[in-house]
């Protein structure tokens, strides 16, 4: 083994402890830690976060990314050796583009906004969190001008969540939903209309009856765990140390929801390939590539009708007295119901990635300057009228109701809407090279769907980019036209509408 190669591996392999450690810390904050720990936990991470980062751009790590470029055209494209040098050559170039102090005031400036944001969301004062709004869109515009290859400035935010993709292209594939999915929004109408069954949903129950559907789904108590928290979210410290979270209440069963799109964000780091552990590849390729894991099996599986043929017998079980008298159709119909609603967190299939177009609209409106931060709950109200067609009552259940702005994460949004693209470009594949899912699924069987998601898409980790992962997996770059055709298909069968809706110069494909 060369020995430049080898060291660089080493060298990244501590790295990643620390990452990994951090992440840790990160879980145990959100989950364990009593709130007074949290000005030292604060600086642990700091600590550990500004250590990793010195050691990564150390100009040792370039003399030996420069020293192994024969070594690296030597290998295969898709070798793991070839992959490490190349990905992290890329890591490596942009990490050494920003300096120190703007990352110490990027820190800073969330630091500050996070608080402000909580109080100004409970008061529903968009006043009080302006100023932070102001002043992350202005760190930002520092942060772009660290770069100088980009066609738009977006790019450069973009790219820090989905590597290497441009805006141009995102923004023609959301004029494409928008074209569709408004019209499909009015189609269906107050049809799409559905209220969870009323009753009580004891949350013990509600835990035996998501375990039961997790554990088919390949949830392994040797490599996983499930806890409570407010919001749901999954960490992997290890490829076998998988740890998600979810959240009950006892008039709904959205709990079940959350804990199978967690799952699928699991999964995705628990199949990636063991011989990259302690390597910068050993996690998901993009937060797009993440998120269409997690919808597969929250929406593609979890909302389907097979899906629905195996659980519905056991649920009403589960709960006899809530849904005794509930018919299956009116179920499938429940899981599936499409009402404009306010909040993004809580959009069906159908409204949500009009949720996120706006956001994406109106983040690059604020970083061009051409939208004042003033004047944003303004253009917020106006575009949910535009789009959604509902009426903004409070800042708080509008412009101020995500964290991310706060977070300094501007740019992330997109890849919501990119998780359900290619969730459903992936699926039409899966369904081409797996003819009997449907049954296997109606008899409680998920494992092949599991293997061949290993198999073709988890193994390679971060080896590739969502372009080249796409072009592996699929064979064809990012394309709408596949979730459109799944959105129409299910809501024809759901509510039986005459034909599809809206201007469908695809529904022949
Ligand atoms: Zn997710």
């Amino acid at each position: 083994m060369n020995t430049s190669y080898r060291e660089l591996k080493e060298r990244l392999a501590e790295i990643v402890d620390l990452e990994k450690t951090a992440e840790l810390l990160r879980w145990d904050q959100q989950v364990k830690m009593p709130p007074g720990g949290s000005a030292a936990r604060a600086e642990r991470l700091a600590t550990l976060g500004r250590i990793a980062h010195e050691r990564f751009v150390d100009p040792g790590i370039g003399r030996l990314l420069d020293g192994l470029e024969s070594f690296e055209e030597s290998r295969p494209y898709d070798s793991v050796e070839a992959s490490l040098v190349r990905v992290t050559r890329r890591d490596w170039r942009k990490a050494r583009r920003v300096p120190s102090d703007l990352l110490v005031e990027l820190t800073r400036a969330a630091a500050l906004a996070y608080p402000a944001w909580v109080e100004a969301r409970q008061r529903s004062d968009f006043s009080l969190f302006l100023p932070h709004v102001e002043r992350q869109f202005e760190l930002r515009r520092r942060y772009v001008d660290c770069f100088d290859d980009f066609d738009e400035p977006y790019d450069v935010l973009l790219d820090d969540f989905e590597p290497e993709m441009r805006t141009a292209q995102v923004r023609r594939v959301f004029e494409r939903l928008k074209a569709e999915q408004i019209p499909l929004v009015e189609a269906v109408g107050e049809r799409g209309h559905a209220d969870h069954p009323p009753g009580h949903y004891p949350v013990e129950r509600q835990r035996r009856f998501e375990r039961d559907v997790v554990d088919r789904f390949g949830f392994d108590p040797e490599a996983w765990r499930c806890d409570e928290t407010v919001h749901p979210f999954e960490s992997a410290p290890s490829r076998n140390d998988i740890r998600i979270t979810t959240r009950h209440f006892e008039d709904s069963l959205d709990g079940l929801f959350a804990a199978m799109h967690e799952f699928g964000h699991g999964l995705y780091e628990h199949q990636v390939a063991p011989e990259l552990e302690r390597t910068p590849l050993c996690r998901g390729a993009s937060l797009g590539l993440h998120e269409s894991q997690s919808r597969m099996w929250e929406n593609l599986v979890g909302r389907s009708r097979p899906f629905w043929r195996f659980f519905w017998p056991r649920l009403k079980e589960t709960f006899p007295q809530a849904l005794g008298d509930v018919e299956t159709d009116d179920w499938f119909h429940l899981v599936n119901r499409v009402q404009p609603s306010l909040i993004r967190v809580e959009a069906d299939e159908v409204t949500y990635n009009l949720h996120i177009i706006l956001r994406f609209e109106l983040e690059q409106d604020l970083l061009s300057g051409h939208l004042k931060p003033t004047d944003l709950p303004e253009a917020w109200n106006a575009r949910m009228e535009e789009y959604l067609g509902v009426e903004v009552p409070d800042d708080r259940r509008g412009v101020l109701q995500d964290v991310h702005w706060a977070g300094g994460h501007i740019g992330y949004f997109p890849t919501y809407a990119l998780g359900n693209v290619i969730a459903a470009q992936i699926w039409e594949r899966v369904q081409e090279d797996l003819p009997d899912l449907e049954s296997e699924f109606e008899q409680g069987e998920f494992g092949s769907l599991r293997a061949w998601l290993g198999e073709n898409l988890h193994k390679h980790g971060r080896k590739f980019t969502t372009a080249e992962t796409l072009e592996r997996v699929v064979g064809a770059p990012l394309d709408p036209e596949p979730y459109l055709r799944y959105l129409r298909d299910k809501m024809e069968s759901a509510y039986a509408l005459p034909g599809s809706a809206g201007p469908s110069e695809s529904s022949a494909g």
